[in-house]
């Protein structure tokens, strides 16, 4: 779907192609003409491709329409309708039939109206899933990967019914829909992202939409990409060659290789250009199976190359997946406002640190902490004051802690701290000298200081974490019963009744 901005011409990405984006902006009229050309060529290229009669390894103005669907929905209609009323006349030349012009209009009709309502209503479904963000990629390839095939199996359908009805086939021909579906289907798959990357730009006020995506990472050098590109195309050539030549089918399965090559395009180049090379390694299938007279294996081919398709869309997906998977950890382990440890990461990382600190008959320790008055701050300065106090804080005792001590937010101004190797003792010293430091710095331009109550204990070896840190969270209820802004540390396991919060 267009993006939010979408009336505004993407300038900021193809600012060097203004001129023509002002051109197209104010003559709306030859973007549907440029539309028109793009379909119609690649109408005829496919045409000459043909291995067998309407039958090629791939259809791609079915790309053009449905990503023209897709971006500019109902405006898209005329340019596609009368470019499927051009091409029925064209084939008519190019088979020299003697067809009447009336029966050709109707030809041409139902052509249209078979072509563009699976299509249209193909991609409107589409649109309800699609949107202009990158988050959503995988949900929209997964949708595009389904509804794309469905799409043009009901075109190629639609498409042996029309033809029916004029009688432009016969009843032999009746499996017509089955080699127009495969070809439908290779040029949707193959074709509709770089298609909508060109007609993003024929019009300019649809948005930059998909190829914004590809855009987004910085191309490597277009020599590399030129290299492995030729890699890719030189290799299935070979092997088309040599099946041909050498008359052994089997060795269309070495297609397989090609895979890899595209894989390795797809992992290493932006997006925009894994589009272009498995658009071109289609199209030069397309060609060869044609040319070496592999019409036979035409299923092969096309099954291998709608599965590199599906392999380079799924690949694209990779960075994205990982970066979420990046974004969820670090939602579930870090605190939002003060980045320390979460609750739940921090008992897990301590857990572990506990465990090697038995293990090594190492002294360990956990302190609970909470700021001392700390509504106040809030009430006078303002919730806003109150969060920077709180990010303040834990970042001024994170720089005065050691690598393996462990930092996490209970919640609200209460914090605790994890000691590994540590006696008590050194514990009780460490924790009074970094509040001291604490309590001396001012906040900000607010001139107040921060002061908290803590409670420290050593987890011992027939301790739980848990119950360790309910002794600590007790002993810091004592100390702000004695009077606030000190450290009380004891390894009691009997709390006093009194001191219980419960
Ligand atoms: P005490 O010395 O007894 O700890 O007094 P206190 O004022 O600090 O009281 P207490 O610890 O019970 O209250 C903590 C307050 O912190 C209550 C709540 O409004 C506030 N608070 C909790 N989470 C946040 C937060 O994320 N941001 C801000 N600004 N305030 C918070
Ligand atoms: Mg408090």
């Amino acid at each position: 779907m267009p993006s939010t901005n979408s009336h505004l011409p993407p300038t900021s990405v193809f600012g060097h192609r203004l001129w023509l984006n002002r051109l197209l902006v104010q003559q709306p009229l030859l973007s549907d003409v440029l539309l028109l050309l793009l379909w119609l060529g690649l109408w005829r290229v496919s045409a000459l491709m043909e291995y067998a009669p309407h039958a090629s390894v791939w259809f791609p103005p079915a790309g053009v329409s449905f990503a023209a669907f897709l971006l500019l929905g109902l405006r898209a209609i005329p340019s596609v309708a009368i470019s499927c009323m051009l091409a029925t006349f064209w084939e008519a030349t190019l088979y020299q039939s003697d067809t009447s012009s009336a029966q050709l209009i109707m030809i041409g009709c139902l052509f249209a109206f078979a072509h563009i309502v699976p299509y249209y209503a193909a991609a409107s479904l589409l649109r309800v899933f699609v949107h202009n963000d990158e988050q959503k990629l995988p949900r929209m390839i997964l949708a595009f990967m389904i509804i794309g095939p469905l799409a043009s199996l009901s075109a190629a359908y639609c498409i042996q019914v029309a033809l029916h009805i004029t009688g432009a086939i016969t009843d032999e021909s009746h499996l017509l829909w089955l080699p127009l579906w495969i070809g439908d289907l290779i040029g949707i798959i193959v074709l509709t992202p770089l298609a909508i990357g060109l007609i993003s730009r024929i019009y300019p006020t649809s948005g930059i939409w998909l190829s914004e995506v590809g855009l987004r990472q910085t191309p490597g050098s277009i020599y590399t990409f030129l290299v492995k590109l030729l890699l890719a195309l030189v290799l299935s050539s070979l092997i088309m060659v040599a099946a041909a030549r050498l008359d052994i089918r089997e060795l269309a399965f070495a297609i397989f290789f090609i895979g890899i090559a595209q894989m390795w395009i797809v992992y290493t180049e932006t997006p925009l250009r894994s589009a272009v090379s498995i658009a071109l390694l289609s199209g030069l299938t397309a060609i060869l199976v044609k040319w070496l007279d592999l019409g036979e294996d035409a299923l092969i081919y096309q099954f291998s190359m709608s599965v590199l398709a599906a392999s380079t869309y799924f690949g694209l997906l990779i960075p994205v997946l990982a970066s979420n998977n990046e974004r969820l950890q670090q939602i579930a382990y870090k605190d939002p406002l003060t980045k320390v440890l979460s609750r739940q990461h921090f008992f897990h990382l301590a857990q572990q640190e506990v465990q090697r600190a038995n293990f090594y008959q190492q002294p360990v320790c956990i302190a609970v902490f909470d700021i001392d008055h700390f509504k106040a701050i809030n009430d006078t300065y303002g919730h806003s004051a109150g969060d920077g106090a709180l990010k303040f804080l834990t970042a001024e005792i994170d720089q005065r802690l050691g690598p393996a001590e462990l930092l996490g937010r209970f919640g609200g101004d209460e914090f605790m701290l994890l000691l590994p190797a540590t006696s008590l003792a050194q514990a009780q010293s460490k924790l009074s000298t970094i509040f001291s430091e604490v309590s001396q710095l001012e906040l900000g331009q607010l001139e107040l200081s921060l002061r908290c109550s803590v409670g420290v204990t050593e987890v011992k070896p027939e301790d739980s974490l848990i119950r360790a840190f309910e002794r600590a969270d007790c002993l810091l209820f004592t100390a702000k019963k004695q009077g606030r802004n000190q450290v009380v540390a004891s390894n009691q396991l009997k709390i006093d009744a009194e001191a219980s919060r419960s």
